[in-house]
Order: C-alpha cells, then structure tokens, then sequence
C-alpha cells in the first residue's frame, strides 16, 4: 500500500531513455561522423560539376538532376522532423516521473531555468561579439548577394512579425500557455508544448502511481517507436547530406560557397569560444578538468554532428551524463530532454552572427537599441527552436523580422547550413551536459550518484526479467 507520507513520485519508476542508446552507439562506432564528412565533400565536388562554373551540363538538366540527388536527404530531414515532438514529449513526462521527489523538482526546475537563460544570454553576448569584431559582412560583394537571392526559395516564413511593446508583454507571457494544446504541437510552437508537457508530467505524478502507470507506460513506447524511426533516418544520413549539398552547389556555384567562408569561420569561432566556456564553469562547480569532460562527451558531441538533431540523441546523452560524468540519473533524465529542447546556446550564437552578418551585408548600422533587441529576440527564439535539423535558420526569420533586416538574406546562408547546424548542434547538447554536471552539484540529495544508479541497474534487470517498462514501488 502507498505511504501516505511520500509523494506518488517517489514511487514510479519509469525505464530510462538510455538504455534506447544502443542504436546510436553502434553509429559512433561505425563512424557515421566520418562518412557524413565524406558525404559532403563528394556532394560539393558533384555539385561542382554540374554547376555554372564547370559549364559541363546544360542548367535544366542540371537542376532536374540536383533535385533528385536531394531526395534522401528531404527524407532524412522529414524523418527527423516528424519525431521530435512525440519524443520530446514523452522524455519531459517520463523525465519528470524520474525525479526523486517533489522537493529535487522544484529545485532542479528553478535553477535549471535560470542557468538555461543565462547561459543562452552570454552565447548571444559572444555571437554579437564575434561577429561585430570579424565583420564577416564586409567580405561578401553585392553580385553575390544578388545571384544567390535570385536562385535560391526561399525557406523561411517571410511574413512580418512585429517587436510587442512593453504593454503587450503581459499578455504574451500568459499566451505562452496553450489554450489549444493540440493546435501548439499541429503548428510546431515548440515553448509552448514544452510548457504543457511540463504541467501535463507534474500533474500526472502528482496523481496515484496506478493512475499516472498507464501515461507513463506510453510516453515510454512512444520514446521507443521514435528512436526506431533515428535509427532508420540515421542509414541516410551520409547519402542525405551528400545530395543537399550536391544541389546547393550546383545551383549557386562554388564562388557563393568560399565567400561565405568567413561567415562560417565566424560561427565556429564563437562555439569554440562557448565550449571553452563550458569547460570552465564545469572545472569551477563540480572540479571536473575539461580532459575528462571533453573525452566524457566525445561521442554525443560526434553524434550530434551527424544527426544535427538533438532530440535524436538523448539516450546517448543520458547514458553519458550519468555513466561518464556521474551525474545522478534522477537529474539527468529531468535536465536532457528540458535541455534538448529550450537549451540551445550554439543555435542562439549561430542566430545572433547571422543576424549581424546579414545587417553587414545588408549595410545596416545595429545600434545598442537594435543589439538589445537581437538579444532578448534570440532567447526567446532559441527556446522555441525545436530540436532537429535545420530548423535554427527558419526561426531566424522571426529575428530578423524584428529588427527589420530583410528575410531574403536566409537565402544568403542556407547553403553553408548544413555545416553550421552540425556544429551547432554538438554545442548544443555539450551544453545540456555540462548543464547535468552543474544542477548535480548544485541541488542536494539524499542518495549518491552510486546508489542511484545500482538502483537503476536492478529496476533494469526487472525489466529484462517481467518486461515491466514503469516500475511502481507501492507493493
Ligand atoms: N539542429 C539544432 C538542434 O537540434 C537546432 C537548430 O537547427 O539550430 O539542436
């Protein structure tokens, strides 16, 4: 029988999304990394060919056939993009129902939420930062800018979204709970179906444990069913990002592809410099030298790289953050999959030295206004970036938007993208883990990382033994 004294949580145990990491291992050990690598250097060398420079194949022919290389890799994306939001989803609820009780959530929510904008606000301040230092703007030529704007569709959602002012605020904040939940997930509005499935897992804990089993035991076939769907998304992947950058260079030429080489320089100079950053709040909270950690991370960093999808690797993340950094499970399994999703420090860089690189070229003045503006633009929309590929570039026309720089200039940096959302990605979910690392040492426990995991190991080997996929202690 229950205790009335214990919070239901602290008797629902569900199986933790790690153990789904299988698949993506066998991917870092058949190194999926460096066959994407491959991919994109073969897509840019056949893109050449058939490419206005080369002058090989008639333009019609040309783009007919480019189109059809990039069919993987539409179905790559597509694949990726369909599963995010049932994963995450899911992994909130079930990340919830893992915590040890009440008390660790409240704690671990609170100060996970402040540190999230915090650290996004700083990887804006480095973004702004490098690229008003580089100006990767000035080395673009305006035929450039015109050829590529003239070949390119555009992508992103081109209509004007207005900057609220300080009176609709209010208003705003409440919207950001969806009164039509469904419609919130249908339209992919990405805060607001976190929002939900945070109060949706709350009050589902916060119901009996044999009530709340049968919510928790879908969420987790849910989980199941989407990692399936990866792991068929992940056999494309060379192939996908091999025939995305055939097409690109095919259709812009290999002249747009080296002009944007500063910017690309530009923002993986921020996220070197953020990962840095990482690496000492991880050695001054929990003492951990950034060897350890970067060898820790090594491989969800890798996998990120190839999957551009942090939702895709959240098992693995898991797995790491509690077997390689020894972080307890009842936190990791709350911080990834809130992490994954509104954590995303590389995409607000990425999105603030897009936004400068684009006023430059656009020979726009920012001035502090506008720079703050960027700012508090780029939290919110890197909270509302969903995790999966591609995706930082079509939230970007929202801040581009409100500060008035033209949406056209997406078509600018689409084609180096694919790079760029890859780097971002792996900075990323570094991110969410050193944020693992962080909440451990900051919120208390009543039991060791140790003993949480021997727990965990035994409720696994129920599961192998009954199949049990939530364990509940209340017999
Ligand atoms: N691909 C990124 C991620 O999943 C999101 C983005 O496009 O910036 O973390």
């Amino acid at each position: 029988m229950p205790n009335r004294d214990r919070h239901p949580l602290e008797y629902i145990h569900p199986r933790s999304l790690k153990y789904l990491s299988d698949h993506l291992q066998s991917l870092v050990k058949g190194r999926l990394w460096l066959k994407i690598l491959l991919g994109m250097l073969l897509g840019i060398a056949v893109g050449i060919v058939l490419g206005p420079s080369a002058g090989l194949v008639e333009p019609g022919v040309s783009g007919i056939l480019s189109e059809w290389l990039s069919v993987p890799g539409y179905i790559f994306l597509g694949l990726l993009q369909m599963i995010v939001i049932p994963l995450v989803f899911a992994s909130i609820i079930r990340g919830i129902a893992a915590s040890e009780g009440m008390d660790q959530l409240r704690k671990v929510g609170l100060r996970v939420g402040g540190y999230f904008l915090l650290t996004t606000a700083i990887a804006i301040g480095v973004g702004i930062g490098v690229a008003l230092l580089i100006q990767p703007g000035r080395f673009i030529s305006s035929e450039l800018v015109q050829s590529t704007m003239d070949t390119a569709t555009p992508t992103a959602n081109q209509g004007i979204v207005s900057t609220p002012t300080l009176g609709e605020v209010p208003g705003l904040i409440g919207a950001l709970l969806p009164s039509n939940p469904l419609g919130a997930i249908v339209s992919g509005q990405m805060l607001q179906v976190v929002l939900f499935a945070i109060i949706l897992g709350i009050a589902i804990v916060s119901t009996s444990p044999r009530q709340s089993k049968p919510i928790l035991d879908l969420a987790g076939s849910m989980q199941e069913v989407c990692m399936t769907i990866v792991k068929w998304a992940m056999l494309l992947a060379p192939v996908a990002v091999f025939g995305l950058l055939a097409k690109f260079t095919a259709r812009v030429g290999i002249e747009a592809l080296m002009g944007m080489l500063v910017y690309v320089g530009t923002v993986l100079l921020g996220l070197v410099i953020i990962l840095c950053l990482y690496l000492i709040i991880v050695l001054f909270t929990s003492g951990m030298s950034p060897w350890r950690f970067l060898a820790g991370v090594r491989e969800v960093m890798l996998l990120a790289f190839s999957t551009s999808s942090s939702a895709a690797v959240m098992p693995l993340s898991i797995k790491t953050a509690e077997e390689k950094l020894g972080v307890r499970p009842s936190i990791s399994q709350f911080v990834i999959p809130l992490g994954a999703t509104i954590n995303m420090n590389g995409t607000a860089l990425y999105q603030s030295v897009a936004t400068v690189f684009l006023a430059q070229v656009f020979g726009m003045e920012l001035g502090l206004g506008a720079l703050l503006l960027i700012i508090v633009t780029v939290v919110g929309s890197s909270i509302g970036t969903p995790a999966t590929p591609g995706v930082g570039i079509v939230i970007l026309a929202l801040v581009l938007n409100s500060v008035g720089i033209p949406t056209s200039g997406i078509a600018l940096i689409i084609g180096v993208d694919r790079i760029v959302d890859m780097s971002r990605t792996a900075i990323n979910v570094t991110g969410d883990l050193a944020a693992c690392k962080v909440m451990d040492r900051w919120v208390g426990s009543k039991k060791s990382a140790e003993k949480e995991l021997a727990e965990e190991t035994e409720r696994e080997l129920r599961h192998i033994r009954t199949g049990e996929d939530v364990i509940l202690d209340v017999d």
